[in-house]
């Protein structure tokens, strides 16, 4: 520290446009600058990634594995620094990022190295004699834009698939958390990436790097995560120049509580799904519904649960819940508790700004909050990305399917019951592209992963990342 962030491409890192104070969350105090990128280092970022396609798209898919594989290795072997350079960025508990956090950062890179290298393709005999098979090309240069709330993460979900089907990439990461991806864009380095198939550029999103890319002509692919309005707007940008998008948007997961389900493992899975990552998470399940019949009990649990979560110094191992992004994004999350609290909704823990002592005085921390409040409520709809729920009781199963179904989002939910039945019935009439049953944030990178209505467009995941990252071309022959 001070971290001194730079742009990295063609395999060298540069300077380039203002640099800009980057942030503790936890204290509020600069640890860093980084650079914001303009027109010139998106160009020249765009230039290299292009060059370097003619190669690295024509190179064997096993060598490419073998150059990923290199990379993810780097990442394992520099797990301890990642989770201190994510938990500087974002805030997050140090715990998290120790558990499995960054071992699915780098399985985001192994995964796709290895599954490109075993794809099969279709191929359709025709009865008068000819026979077309599928091939799958790669692309082209693939911009891909990321969010603030898990960086790593979801960089590499998206590196990792992009490069191992051959394309190339330009990476614009989240203004407030441009360590970790100016960390992975050294460690491409020292695995020895060719120069130009990785590039990082930072900068401030709107007229700023990520904008130039979404309408730079040579970019073929934009994979993006961050807030719907973003995608609505990267969507018009790119139009002139028919790109084509995959878009990981917002949430409002539902989190179904019925009568029969384990009530302490319930409660459990709700303090995660609602406080995982200080609630700044698209996947968080923050509106529970619980059947009317259990609804006190819970309620008081989970309540009780709430106060006692350990908010404090992201450092400390013993921290379950850490710092949000930002002093503007604190007070944002503050005016949604504000106006819920104006429409009659009872606050039941939480609600206020939280002043830890010491050098933690000028972090960005809140209390877990619990709200009671109805399906309709402006805090049940719109997404606050913040660590406040909403609990509501329900009596029937149809009333709850509409409920949980009742917002603009359909990225995930959860599903709580020991009835088998009802479990499948329930997750399938959810209009979510994810439904966890009885747990919360299971992975497995081989599924479809994305969101429906305003949560998304496409997925990701296995086979989806490939034929996102591909051109299937058909080659028709005449036997
Ligand atoms: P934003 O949409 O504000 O930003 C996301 C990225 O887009 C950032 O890198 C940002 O740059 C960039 N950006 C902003 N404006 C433009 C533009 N006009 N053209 C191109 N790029 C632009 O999202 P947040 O960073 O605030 O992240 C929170 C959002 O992300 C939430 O809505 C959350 O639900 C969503 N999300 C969705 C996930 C999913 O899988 N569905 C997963 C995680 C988060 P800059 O930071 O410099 O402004």
């Amino acid at each position: 520290m001070p971290f001194d962030v730079q742009h990295y491409i063609n395999g060298k890192f540069v300077d380039g446009g203002e640099r800009f104070s980057v942030y503790y969350p936890a204290t509020g105090e600069v640890i860093g600058k980084a650079p914001d990128g303009g027109q010139d280092e998106v160009n020249a970022a765009v230039e290299a990634a292009k060059q370097a396609f003619e190669k690295w798209s024509r190179t064997k898919p096993s060598e490419r594995r073998r150059i990923l594989n290199r990379f993810a290795d780097a990442i394992r072997q520099h797990a301890d620094e990642l989770s201190r350079i994510e938990t500087l960025d974002v805030g997050r508990p140090i715990s998290e990022n120790r558990h499995h956090y960054i071992e699915r950062v780098a399985a985001n890179i192994s995964f796709f190295a290895d599954f490109a290298t075993m794809v099969g393709s279709e191929c359709y005999p025709m009865e008068n004699g000819y026979v077309n098979y599928v091939l799958r090309q790669p692309v082209g240069v693939a911009a891909l834009i990321t969010p603030w709330n898990v960086p790593l993460m979801l960089e590499t979900w998206k590196i990792g698939p992009a490069l191992a089907f051959g394309n190339t990439v330009v990476l614009k990461p989240a203004e407030w958390t441009p360590l970790g991806a100016w960390k992975l864009a050294q460690l491409a380095q020292e695995a020895d990436l060719p120069p130009g198939v990785l590039n990082v550029v930072h900068g401030h999103g709107p007229n700023s790097a990520g904008e130039f890319l979404t309408t730079h002509p040579d970019v073929a692919l934009i994979s993006f995560t961050g807030e719907t309005i973003t995608g609505q707007t990267i969507m018009r940008n790119g139009a002139a120049t028919l790109k084509r998008y995959s878009f990981e948007l917002g949430g409002k997961g539902a989190n179904i509580i019925f009568e029969d389900a384990d009530l302490d493992r319930a409660v459990q899975i709700a303090k995660r799904a609602a406080f995982f990552n200080q609630g700044e998470f698209c996947l968080a399940g923050s509106r529970i519904f619980v059947h009317e019949s259990i609804y006190d009990r819970f309620v008081a649990d989970f309540v009780e649960v709430a106060k006692g979560i350990r908010v404090g110094d992201p450092m400390d191992p013993e921290t379950e819940m850490g710092a949000l992004i930002s002093p503007e994004h604190l007070d944002r999350v503050l005016g949604f508790v504000r106006g819920s609290r104006d429409d009659g909704n009872e606050i039941l823990t939480g609600g206020e700004r939280l002043r830890l002592s010491g050098a933690l005085s000028g972090g960005n921390f809140m209390a877990p909050t619990v709200i009671a409040a109805k399906p309709q409520d402006r805090i049940c709809q719109d997404e606050v990305f913040g660590p406040v729920v909403t609990v509501t009781p329900f009596r029937t199963e149809e009333e709850v399917i509409a409920w949980a179904n009742g917002t603009r989002y359909g990225l995930s939910a959860v599903v709580q019951t020991r009835d088998v039945s009802r479990a499948h019935r329930v997750a399938a009439a959810m209009k979510a592209g994810t439904v966890w049953v009885n747990d919360f944030f299971v992975r497995d990178l081989r599924v479809p992963f994305g969101g429906m209505k305003h949560s998304g467009i496409g997925r990701e995941g296995g086979h989806y990342s490939m034929e996102f990252y591909t051109e299937a071309m058909n080659i028709c022959v005449a036997v």
